[in-house]
């Protein structure tokens, strides 16, 4: 059997006014992007869904490409009749009984979204109900826990009439709510924290911290593979990527280990901040996760959040580290995230690194570096290499420099 028509219904029921009129229109754009190879097909978008008519197109492949569209809620594929009664009993019958597995029980859920419709949804439920069991053998309706539900939507365009509805990836399109700067190191968290920060509709720039040459080219090839998984999703993305190994060296050589990570945080929100300001970016998006290491307990937060006056949003603030897992690996960060190249923070992990940093002795150690934390911060900023990464690769590819002069 053949659906002639995907039903996708756009996320974010609770949108009002103008911002509502504003999804539609860049979801139609996302929607049509996400399909621009499939030739042929045709789109009506009203009241918060989008109607694609597939022209001959299989609707599980076109359905595939739509999976990872941020934005959309879920997607039925459907049969789309007239209003005429014999047309709409042929197609739930076709509809149900090409459902797999084979369903022992269904039931006829009705929605008469055209009120001109001549049957109201009682009757439609028997006129159409009795004529698939009388030609299903077998098939009996169980109202309560059916294997089908066996759906009409009665439109004033057409009948749509379908059994499946299938989960999409939810939130905003990308872009609506703004730019954000996401803390992109090579962990599994923070590719995690990213995608969700794109689901909910901000467009990321990623900026990395390498210590290169104590960090090693792998390492930061590392993270242009995650970050290219996340263009994957917002079709490019920009990585900044920093110079760190003067400014880690200096705050290393301070003689307060267990400040390190602390002091090294600061310094690289610092950073993120200027980078933010210089890209139009209004928040800073972090993989921290409550009490999952030193440097994320709420004392540790308090003294490190302090040297942004961005918003600092942490997707994965109240997650497990199973949740986030599961997440990476739904999303193809996962296995990227656990090559085992070492991270410029792990490069001086202390034997105890302090857990409820106090902040005037932070600020004391910041306050005695002076001018020069500044000038190094300001070196770290005028340093950094910025690329424009596609799932595929590097936008502004050039041919493939000689081995001692790539630096990623
Ligand atoms: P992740 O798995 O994301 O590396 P983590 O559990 O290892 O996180 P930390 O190493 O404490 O945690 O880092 C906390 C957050 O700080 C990271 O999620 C990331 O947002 C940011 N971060 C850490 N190191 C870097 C880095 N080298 N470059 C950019 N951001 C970093
Ligand atoms: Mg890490």
């Amino acid at each position: 059997m053949n659906f002639n028509y995907l039903l996708v219904r756009l996320g974010e029921l609770t949108l009002k006014g103008r911002n509502r009129g504003r999804f539609e229109s860049l979801m139609l754009g996302k929607i049509k992007e996400a399909l621009h190879a499939c030739a042929g097909l045709q789109y009506e978008s009203s009241y918060g869904r989008v109607y694609i008519k597939l022209n001959g197109a299989d609707a599980a492949e076109t359905m595939s490409r739509l999976a990872d569209v941020f934005g959309i809620q879920t997607i039925s594929p459907v049969l789309r009749t007239s209003h005429d009664l014999e047309e709409i009993r042929r197609a739930a019958l076709a509809v149900l009984q090409a459902h797999l597995p084979v369903p022992s029980t269904f039931k006829m859920s009705v929605k008469r979204a055209w009120k001109a419709f001549p049957h109201d949804s009682m009757e439609m439920n028997h006129l159409v109900g009795a004529h698939v069991l009388r030609n299903t053998p077998a098939l009996r309706v169980d109202v309560r826990e059916p294997d089908v539900e066996l759906r009409l939507d009665i439109q004033p365009q057409g009948v749509f009439v379908y059994c499946s509805v299938v989960a999409g990836a939810g939130g905003f399109p990308l872009g609506m709510n703004g730019k954000a700067m996401l803390l992109l190191s090579g962990g599994i968290d923070s590719p995690v924290a990213g995608w969700l920060a794109m689901r909910k509709g901000l467009e990321i720039e990623a900026v990395h911290f390498h210590s290169y040459p104590f960090t090693s080219q792998q390492a930061t090839d590392k993270v242009v593979s995650l970050a290219q998984r996340l263009a994957y999703y917002g079709g490019r993305i920009k990585l900044h990527l920093v110079p760190f190994t003067e400014l880690q060296t200096l705050l290393a050589q301070q003689k307060q280990d267990h400040l390190i990570i602390t002091l090294m945080r600061r310094s690289m929100l610092r950073i993120a901040q200027r980078l933010a300001e210089r890209s139009g970016a209004l928040a800073i998006v972090t993989g921290d996760s409550l009490g999952q290491v030193a440097s994320q307990t709420l004392g540790s937060m308090n003294v490190i959040g302090r040297t942004t006056d961005l918003p600092l949003l942490r997707p994965l603030v109240m997650m497990d580290k199973l949740e986030i897992i599961r997440i990476s690996e739904r999303i193809g960060t996962y296995e990227t995230s656990i090559l085992p190249f070492e991270d410029c923070c792990t490069l001086f992990v202390p034997k105890s690194p302090a857990t409820n940093p106090n902040l005037r002795v932070v600020e004391g150690v910041e306050h005695a570096l002076g001018a020069e934390l500044a000038r190094l911060v300001d070196e770290a900023v005028a340093g950094t290499e910025t690329v424009t990464l596609t799932e595929r690769g590097r936008l502004d590819a050039k041919p493939a420099p000689a081995a001692e002069d790539r630096w990623f």
